[in-house]
């Protein structure tokens, strides 16, 4: 038997039976066209195919709903460009900065909010120099307290250049706590060995891991050993999830996936209301809606188990808690939100804003 691949067209997909003959010549293949795609063998397994709503499904295969783009949506939803000084930082907040070294994921998820920017026609991999002038910028700033890896995903990168991005890193004094976000845990288990665990570490920093699961059979057994592999080596855990319609807003749905986090020694940290990315209406909550299911997982599940439930303001004014007095309900059902700088958003009541047709 040949080994299992990553799937990665809709050819692929018809091939391994996750979606029909007809799709090559339908509007999905359209989607598959325009989007990356891209499902592990580990994501592929946790499919159940007798379920048409099949929550790991709807995450990763495409959607013929992605062509439909509505006015609200934006190529850059959360703002990055607007915030970068050099080629791969986003400096938004004084003390951390995000750093993207790398534009590609192992597996792409149809809600993505930089789907514009990762892929394989995405913006790739810094280029040493491009690397180099980065950490430039960190180490120049003394203000800079904590490193945060995203992308694309941090941990498709080989050990190696893990561990010359950490030493780089370390051998700023400033910087003192450096952050992974990453699926691979969950869609790449086996990528989780100790020459990758050894490469996330360095001495005299701390290190955490931000791990994106949206649904509590993502923490399969083998999931759940390779976080066990981080923890184990002293590696801080931390979760986020998207909250996303059809998948997890549900609120047993959440609760079962907060418990499996803190069975896991992973504390919930944030449940992020979808960004408004092009074509991913679908998956789309009202603000009304998310803040009355996050409001049932108070009294339902222990307070460890308790993420915040955050918006990224859109056009990059950064996070704020959807639960605090910031983001306030007006007469017409949109919604006010006070940035951390005292700045006033609007955000759209909820999915009836007119389309604009396709990309
Ligand atoms: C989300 C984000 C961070 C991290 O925010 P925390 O609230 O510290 O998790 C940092 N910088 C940018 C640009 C971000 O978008
Ligand atoms: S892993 Fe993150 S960056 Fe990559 S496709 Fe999914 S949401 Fe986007």
């Amino acid at each position: 038997m040949s080994m299992p691949r990553t799937l990665r067209s809709v050819p692929d997909l018809v091939e391994a039976g996750l979606l029909p003959p007809e799709a090559v010549r339908s509007d999905i293949a359209r989607v598959g066209e325009r989007y990356a795609v891209a499902l592990t063998p580990a994501v592929a397994a946790m499919i159940d195919r007798e379920d048409p709503r099949d929550p790991i499904a709807l995450q990763f295969v495409p959607d013929a709903a992605e062509l439909l783009v509505r006015a609200e949506e934006r190529i850059d939803p959360i703002g990055d460009l607007a915030h970068s000084p050099v080629e791969g930082i986003v400096h938004r907040y004084p003390d951390r900065v995000l750093l993207k070294a790398v534009h590609v994921c192992p597996v792409y998820c149809r809600f993505c909010f930089r789907r514009e920017m990762v892929g394989p026609s995405g913006l790739g991999t810094l280029t040493p120099e491009q690397l180099d002038a980065a950490i430039a910028y960190i180490a120049a700033r003394p203000d800079i307290w904590e490193v945060i890896l995203t992308g694309g995903d941090p941990l498709v990168l080989s050990a190696r250049r893990l561990r010359d991005i950490m030493e780089r890193l370390a051998a700023i004094g400033h910087v003192k706590v450096v952050r992974f976000h990453t699926r691979v845990p969950v869609v790449e288990p086996d990528h989780i060995d100790s020459e990758l665990v050894g490469a996330l570490k360095a001495s005299g920093k701390t290190t955490y891991v931000a791990l994106h699961a949206n649904h509590p059979r993502e923490l399969t057994p083998q999931a759940r050993a390779a976080c066990a592999r981080l923890v184990d080596a002293g590696i801080a855990m931390i979760s986020q999830t998207v909250l996303l319609k059809g998948v997890n807003d549900d609120a047993d749905v959440l609760a079962a996936l907060m418990r499996a986090f803190v069975e896991n020694r992973i504390r919930p940290y944030y449940l992020h209301h979808p960004d408004l990315a092009p074509g991913t209406s679908h998956f789309r909550l009202g603000l009304a809606e998310g803040k009355a299911l996050v409001a049932q997982l108070r009294g339902r599940i222990s307070g460890l188990c308790q993420p915040t439930y955050i918006l990224d303001i859109p056009g990059g004014h950064g996070k704020v808690s959807v639960l605090s007095d910031a983001v306030r309900e007006s007469d017409d059902g949109c919604f006010r939100i006070r940035d951390f700088r005292g700045g006033e958003h609007l955000y759209p009541s909820g999915s009836d804003a007119p389309a604009t047709g396709s990309p």
